[in-house]
């Protein structure tokens, strides 16, 4: 007799884009193999949980008869190309997008083992340089991370890549985009040396240079980063130990050419637009709240029966935002009633009426299915954010959008160490309370206290809540508050991240 083992499966989805019959599929595998939901990554990724191993193979096999797959969705290789999903601006999305997709075509492992272990491929004969002309024998130092963002939206994260891409319009079209290297959110408790960092912008290429440019920092990161300790080879350590000054050079080295100036560009959150937007092309898009990123049938709330029914009908297509939430999109006039419809008929069509803060929360999978949690996350978040609600709504700071993230280890999945307020687990019941992130996205935050016990979180934030609604400027976003009223000291940079 074998134990019961059971697996993780993440199915890489490119920029986020799903078609509604790969949503079906999706859909059908999580009833068939996993534990009958589906899981909104904050990497615009699916996740199942609880598949068994006498499945793996099959659901393996089924997800790539979908178009969908999952190689490269982990391993130390470049990941899920993340790409702003903004419905608004539909030509240029879709330029970015395209950019997304070619850069995740170029860096997918060449290798056919893959398709030998979980297809049944045939095996064929390769020299090492045949099977991986990029990554080469030995992969990458860690994992890879990449993503495209479109201002004044960051609601991919972008500063908390390793290659970030921020598009640079002009007259509606993307001239090029930003480069900023070295973004990245793990650390370790306690470990000094491990640390979050956000990305430096160190330049500027144009659309065709974009996938030459992306080849060219992997190769960077695979002949400098650090091999000796896993817990040093992020490439945000490489662009620490080097410094950005000697990253840029050598990437202009590689490449043969100069990349430009970077080029003026603003964030103003990192958040999504819920309901119903027009495009420019007279497209609908609806942007649905998905708690957790979990998508799942409850008794008084069936989400997933409804997004099921809304796929059988759908002719445009389904992005998953970066904030775990969903984005029915590219539903042409025409379908538009319909789907409003099914929307109010699954309860679905005011899934955005929450607080400000509600919509603004993130949560990793933590307990019960992820090894590495120490605590609880995307079960315990909810909970929390009721309580804040209640201290929020005492203040009148009900409609305040104020980023809050949980996460079960300081692995970060949730991107904790970026938003105003952050709940790292540490135990049972026990969270690290970060806070002053950026609100866009663009500035760490800073340990405000250690170890708190969940039951203290509501009393330990109340009373910043209170002095943040009498003494705020116009417009001051809280993260800048916690900053200038002294709460914490502001983090420029993952080097000072521990520093008080
Ligand atoms: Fe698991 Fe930690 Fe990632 Fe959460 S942050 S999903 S607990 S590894």
């Amino acid at each position: 007799l074998e134990k019961a083992y059971s697996f993780m499966i993440r199915i890489r989805v490119t920029g986020g884009v799903a078609t509604p019959h790969q949503w079906i599929e999706t859909d059908r595998l999580a009833t068939q193999f996993a534990n009958g939901t589906i899981k909104l990554t904050t990497r615009q990724a699916f996740q199942f949980h609880g598949i068994i191993k006498s499945n793996l193979k099959r659901t393996m096999r089924e997800i790539n008869e979908a178009a969908m797959g999952t190689i490269a969705a982990c391993g130390d290789v470049n990941r899920n190309v993340m790409c702003n999903p903004n419905p608004y601006l539909s030509s240029v999305h879709a330029e970015a997008m395209r950019a997304a997709q070619a850069i995740s075509d170029h860096l997918t492992p060449a290798t056919r083992a893959y398709h030998e272990i979980w297809l049944d491929g045939e095996k064929v004969e390769s020299s090492e340089e045949e099977q991986e002309p990029i990554y080469g024998k030995t992969y990458l130092p860690r994992k890879f991370k990449i993503n495209i963002a479109v201002p004044p939206n960051n609601d991919v994260d972008l500063f908390a890549n390793c290659l970030s891409f921020i598009a640079i319009v002009e007259d509606g079209k993307v001239v090029g985009y930003n480069v900023a290297v070295g973004g990245g959110m793990g650390s370790t408790h306690g470990d000094e040396k491990t640390y979050p960092r956000i990305a430096d912008v160190i330049g500027f290429c144009t659309p065709e240079q974009i996938v030459d440019v992306s080849e060219k920092v992997v190769l960077v990161q695979r002949d400098f980063g650090c091999r000796t300790d896993r817990k040093h080879a992020r490439f945000k350590y490489t662009v620490d130990d080097h410094g950005p000054d000697w990253i840029l050079a050598k990437i202009n080295e590689y490449l043969g050419y100069d990349l430009e100036p970077a080029r003026e560009y603003e964030f103003t959150d990192n958040g999504d637009r819920f309901g119903w937007v027009e495009d420019d092309a007279g497209n609908y898009h609806y942007t649905l709240f998905v708690e957790g990123g979990r998508v799942l049938d409850t008794e008084t709330y069936p989400m997933r029966t409804g997004l099921r029914e809304i796929a059988k009908i759908h002719d445009g297509d389904f992005r998953l935002t970066g904030n775990q939430n969903l984005i029915i999109a590219n539903v042409s006039a025409k379908k538009r009633a319909e789907i409003e419809a099914l929307l109010e008929k699954y309860g679905m069509e005011k899934s955005h009426e929450k607080s400000a803060l509600r919509l603004s929360s993130i949560a990793c999978v933590a307990l019960p299915t992820c090894a590495l949690a120490m605590a609880e996350a995307e079960r315990f978040l909810p909970e929390v954010v009721t309580e804040l609600e209640e201290e929020l709504e005492k203040v009148g700071l009900r409609h305040d959008a104020i980023t809050i993230r949980m996460t079960g280890c300081p692995n970060g999945c949730g991107r904790p160490f970026i938003s105003e307020i952050g709940m790292v687990g540490r135990g049972p019941n026990r969270y690290n309370l970060y806070l002053g992130g950026g609100h866009a996205g663009d500035r760490l935050s800073k340990l405000y206290r250690q170890d708190v016990d969940a039951a203290d979180i509501r009393s330990t934030l109340a009373p910043i809540f209170q002095h943040y609604a009498k003494e705020r400027n116009e417009g001051e976003h809280f993260g800048d508050f916690v900053i200038r009223a002294g709460y914490v000291a502001a983090t420029v940079q993952g080097g000072d991240f521990h520093k008080n």
